[in-house]
């Protein structure tokens, strides 16, 4: 089961022999898998295949690596301070003590998180971050796959305590510098707002050009409970769907974030759009903030996301996914989401809804990003093969965890940083009842 090699050096091809694993087309299969450089490069019959590099899968399963499109590592400080509580609150607690945090703790609190992610098979991340400059620089020393979703405001219409604001022509700028600064094969900056409240009109349009101009998305949270849609009808006569649809960004360049509260008339609206959304169940329960129409939108690029930490305490993804099957239809069947979709949302279509292509999937040409569990007494013909993909990230860790064709986790342990320091140094640092 271990695995004994100088991680990565010089090693053009490793075969994955004998591994069984989760396909694109939702089922368990034999293969041997060859990885080349940064890429998946053949996947063919079962023992046929030697390189030099040959590891040994048979007592492995094969995920593709999992995505969470949407969380605040340096808000992992909050975690856990509470089990639910008010949007109003939550949003309060966060733009009051944003200026409290030093540079030190942040880094270290979005380290711990990302750590913590990796732990669990997820190898990208959706970032959303107003100090984006900590957030790339932890991302990469941790070696995870990341879009940082930078996100800066030029206005407040709440009533809460205003978080930071700027001129439009400071948000550009800073953008562009952090883009130069940060971007690599694995990390990618894209323009973002905290929400309808925080951006004017002009500054919207001004990021989804951006992120039209440059192929990337601009994001924001939306609709995010009764409070925050009445805010924005007050200040607009409108929901901020219906905000986005008169400015003509509902599109492919958009990646919404909750939508939780919409109207039938938000829906209707939608209805013809492809916009992309990032779903994040535990949040939304935790704040009373609403229901995404899952199912009603399915024909949008969706994405799953825990908004960790503040309003998720257990900041683990596949309990949002797990949660997604049962949040949804709970009284009516016909709003069920297939588990299928779940699972897509934490892989493939999760990471398309960041704007990433070639990442989520078991397959030739796609990025070797790969979660490694041991196979145990786990029968794979036993269950419907996503329900027993659930199962297996909701119950176990993964034993090694590869991103971009290198082991960022080999037999449990990080390569390249000492989780162990890093949570303590964490955890003693961490308050509760801020
Ligand atoms: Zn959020």
């Amino acid at each position: 089961m271990g695995i004994s090699m100088e991680p990565n050096k010089g090693m053009d091809r490793i075969t994955l022999k004998n591994a069984t694993y989760y396909s694109d087309q939702h089922d368990f299969r034999l293969a041997d898998i060859v990885i080349y450089g940064n890429k998946i490069e053949k996947i063919c019959q079962p023992n046929s295949q030697s390189s030099d590099h040959v590891i040994d899968a048979k007592s492995l399963i094969v995920l593709p690596g999992l995505t969470n499109g949407h969380l605040h590592p340096s808000k992992e400080l909050y975690g856990g301070v509470k089990a639910f509580s008010s949007i109003s609150e939550v949003l309060d607690t966060v733009h009051r003590n944003n200026h409290l945090e030093t540079e030190e703790l942040q880094g270290l609190s979005s380290l711990y998180s990302i750590l913590h992610s990796l732990r669990q098979g997820i190898t990208t991340l959706g970032i959303f971050t107003s100090r984006a400059e900590i957030d790339a620089e932890q991302a990469k020393k941790a070696g995870v796959r990341a879009v940082i979703h930078f996100s800066q405001n030029d206005q407040w219409l709440g009533r809460e305590s205003k978080p930071s604001s700027s001129s439009l022509e400071e948000v550009i700028k800073r953008y562009s510098d952090c883009v130069h600064t940060y971007e690599s094969d694995l990390i990618k900056v894209h323009p973002a707002t905290a929400s309808e409240l925080s951006a004017t009109p002009e500054l919207m349009k001004e990021l989804h050009k951006i992120a039209f101009q440059e192929n990337k998305k601009f994001v924001m949270h939306i609709c995010e409970g009764k409070s925050q849609v009445e805010q924005c009808i007050s200040h607009y006569g409108k929901s901020g769907i219906q905000v986005l649809d008169k400015l003509h960004l509902l599109d492919s360049s958009t990646l919404l974030v909750h939508a939780s509260t919409l109207s039938d008339e938000d829906l209707h609206v939608l209805s013809d759009k492809k916009v992309n959304f990032i779903h994040c169940p535990v949040s939304n329960s935790f704040t009373g903030a609403g229901r995404f129409p899952f199912k009603a939108l399915i024909h949008n690029k969706i994405g799953l996301g825990t908004d960790a930490a503040m309003v998720n305490p257990f900041h683990k993804l596949a309990f949002d996914a797990a949660f997604s099957l049962y949040f949804h239809g709970e009284s009516n069947l016909e709003e069920k989401v297939d588990v299928t979709d779940i699972v897509d949302s934490i892989t493939k279509t999760g990471a398309s809804a960041l704007g990433l292509d070639h990442v989520g999937s078991v397959k030739e040409g796609m990025f070797a990003d790969l979660c490694f569990f041991k196979r145990g007494d786990v029968v794979v013909e036993s269950q419907d093969p996503s329900l027993l993909f659930l199962d297996v990230i909701l119950s176990h860790h993964p034993i090694h965890v590869m991103v971009n064709g290198e082991f960022v986790i080999l037999n449990e342990s990080f390569l390249h940083c000492d989780f162990n320091l890093v949570s303590d140094h964490f955890l003693q640092n961490k308050k509760w009842g801020r």
